[in-house]
């Protein structure tokens, strides 16, 4: 062969003893094929593109990247790159031959470390699968000549503040610093788009089982699954374990699926359930906080449910946010006002058919709107924060009612209040109580401490340290709702309740389910012998109270009893038909009685 002699196209490569794949695979640099529209899929890649990001194969690099070319680029200069692409190619729109750019951004590593890539790109025409991008990366990242000035700076910090440091997705500010823009561009190009939020359910419960280091890396893990799934979203951390992005709506449930499915199994030992509500944006939307607030609404409307992963915001929630508004705009007048009252539900000894307890249940008696129930007000008031003002009623309430009671009636009857996991957090419940049985003179034993088994995955280690401040005052701490959440009987092992109070849907069906039959009775043995006395709730027929009875239950409640009444009801009527136990020593399943 001489060595003038020019080898022209495949033919010469293979006179040279090369394939295809072989010359691609073997430049000095990255190459890449994709789609000049839409999803801007990558329809090929070489070898070397996946050792300049660390990875081990091309697969490992699609992987990475979520398969698009926005996902090659590093977020902070995804909006630039794209912009400058265009304006150069638009300025050469005559120029048919020279549909090229020259870029330079950031790529981030599989390690997570940033390198400075310098693209020259090339649109081809392409009739018959849409036109293409040919582009050709050399990592130039040892050269910091040719990179601009305040890139490398970035890149030196590695983030910015532009960057969330622990999953190194857009921070908050990036979010808002783009969004817009973002957002201006699809409608220009008539997507539909979804604003999305994304919560983690029982994420604080992984920091306390795991450690903060596993709950660091459950964040990363879904953040990736996340910029996997959506490469060409906006996609942020904006707090803890939420995540927002605007993103394309047609196929968006789809997506969710999958995002919901890998999420799931990121850790083996706790199912991790990533939750999402959606916004939809209407073409001209440009209110993004109005959109973020409704989406996060709905994400808040499923938190805890076992059988809705996504939620679409609609018109039910609107009545809802109304309701709030209510609520939040009235809850100091209700507390001042008197309109928030304590309805007691009696609680009776199944061995003897008396009534052993009252369970104080808070109904807000409002002038305008009628008697509205706890749904209507308590995940407002827990949501917002506000929930000690209600608490603080509801105590001061019942340690009055309990006194009444003792000097009109001659009659002491316990009285279990209800707490939530962030009426606990706010304010220091057990010197609440506290404070207000020595100012009403109640014996401790005469109030107990409900506290719902979803609190216990909501912040396990607060939950910890409260339940043994209330046993050091006296008071007797019992699991509500048992068996309604994730909860395993695991976690009994973990906390030490006095009683263990299960839940109605329990007896849901049971009359006609051996099993469920079964694993009532078998709860119920166990907690005894833990120590622990059994109250099941929602009793409403005869036949479930006789089989409370045979399989020995200390205590039930429920509306073949009594529905929650007033007070004076209790008082009157129903002690009448179910006169209260003595209650002259403490009874068994006080504090004072169980060893710890
Ligand atoms: P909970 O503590 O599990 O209360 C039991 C709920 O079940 C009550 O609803 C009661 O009316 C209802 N119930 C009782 N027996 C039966 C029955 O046989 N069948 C049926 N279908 N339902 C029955 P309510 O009063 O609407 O309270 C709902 C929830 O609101 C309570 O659940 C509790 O978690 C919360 N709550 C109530 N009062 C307060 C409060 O003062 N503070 C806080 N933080 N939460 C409260
Ligand atoms: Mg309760
Ligand atoms: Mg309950």
């Amino acid at each position: 062969m001489c060595t003038h002699d020019i080898l022209l196209g495949e033919d010469g490569l293979s006179k040279l003893g090369l394939g295809l794949s072989e010359f691609v695979d073997g430049l000095p640099g990255g190459f890449f094929v994709y789609e000049a529209y839409g999803e801007e899929r990558i329809l090929f890649a070489n070898k070397q593109m996946a050792h300049i990001f660390g990875c081990s194969s091309v697969e490992d690099f699609l992987d990475l990247v979520g398969g698009s070319f926005m996902g090659v680029v590093y977020h902070e200069d995804r909006l630039r790159v794209e912009d400058s692409i265009w304006s150069q190619i638009n300025a050469r729109e005559h120029d048919t031959i020279t549909h090229r750019d020259h870029v330079t951004y950031r790529i981030q590593a599989k390690d997570g470390s940033l390198r400075f890539m310098d693209e020259y790109g090339r649109l081809v025409r392409n009739t018959a699968c849409g036109d293409l991008f040919f582009v050709f990366v050399a990592d130039v990242s040892n050269m910091t000549g040719l990179v601009p000035k305040e890139q490398i700076k970035a890149a030196r910090g590695q983030t910015s503040a532009y960057t969330d440091e622990l999953t190194l997705l857009p921070s908050m500010k990036f979010y808002h610093l783009h969004a817009a823009e973002f957002l201006a561009r699809a409608a220009a190009s008539g997507t539909r788009m979804a604003d999305v939020y994304f919560d983690l359910d029982h994420f604080k419960a992984i920091n306390y089982r795991l450690g903060y280091e596993a709950g660091d890396a459950v964040l990363r893990h879904v953040a990736r699954i996340l910029q996997e799934s959506f490469p060409k979203g906006l996609l942020a951390r904006f707090s803890d374990d939420h995540f927002v992005l605007i993103t394309e709506r047609d196929g968006l449930e789809e997506r969710l699926g999958v995002v919901h499915e890998r999420a799931s199994k990121v850790m083996s030992s706790i199912p991790i359930e990533l939750k999402a509500g959606i916004y939809e944006l209407a073409p001209n939307d440009t209110s993004l906080a109005f959109a973020h607030d409704r989406a996060k609404v709905a994400c808040a409307s499923i938190k805890g449910r076992y059988d809705q992963h996504y939620r679409f915001y609609d018109e039910s929630l609107f009545v809802d946010e109304t309701m709030r508004d209510y609520v939040l705009g009235h809850i100091e007048e209700a507390a001042s006002k008197g309109w928030l009252k304590n309805y007691y539900q009696p609680v009776m000894r199944v061995a003897t058919g008396l009534t052993c307890g009252m369970e104080a249940l808070s109904r807000w008696d409002d002038p305008d709107r009628g008697l509205l129930l706890p749904y209507q007000y308590v995940p407002f008031l827990e949501e917002a924060r506000l929930i000690h003002l209600l608490d603080c009623c509801v105590v001061e309430r019942a340690c009055a009612d309990v006194k009444r009671a003792k000097q009109e009636a001659g009659v002491a009857v316990p009285v279990s209040l209800n707490f939530s996991p962030s009426g606990l957090a706010l304010l220091d419940v057990p010197n609440l109580i506290e404070d207000a049985v020595n100012r009403h003179n109640v014996p401790r034993d005469l109030i107990h401490i409900e506290i719902t088994e979803s609190s216990l995955t909501e912040d396990p280690e607060l939950l910890r340290s409260v339940i043994g401040r209330f046993h050091k005052r006296g008071f007797s701490v019992w699991m509500d709702d048992f068996g309604s959440g994730y909860s395993s009987l695991n976690l009994l092992k973990d906390y030490d309740f006095d009683v263990l109070k299960i839940d109605m849907e329990f007896l849901r069906g049971m009359e006609g389910n051996e099993k469920s039959r079964t694993i009532v009775g078998s709860i119920i043995q166990l907690s005894q012998s833990l120590g622990m006395q059994t109250l099941v709730e929602g009793v409403e027929t005869e036949s479930q109270f006789e089989f409370l009875r045979t399989v020995g239950t200390d205590k039930a409640q429920g509306y073949l009893f009594s529905q929650p009444i007033p007070y004076e009801d209790v008082m009157s009527d129903f002690f009448r038909r179910y006169p209260p136990e003595a209650h002259d020593a403490p009874t068994a399943g006080t504090p004072s009685l169980r060893s710890r």
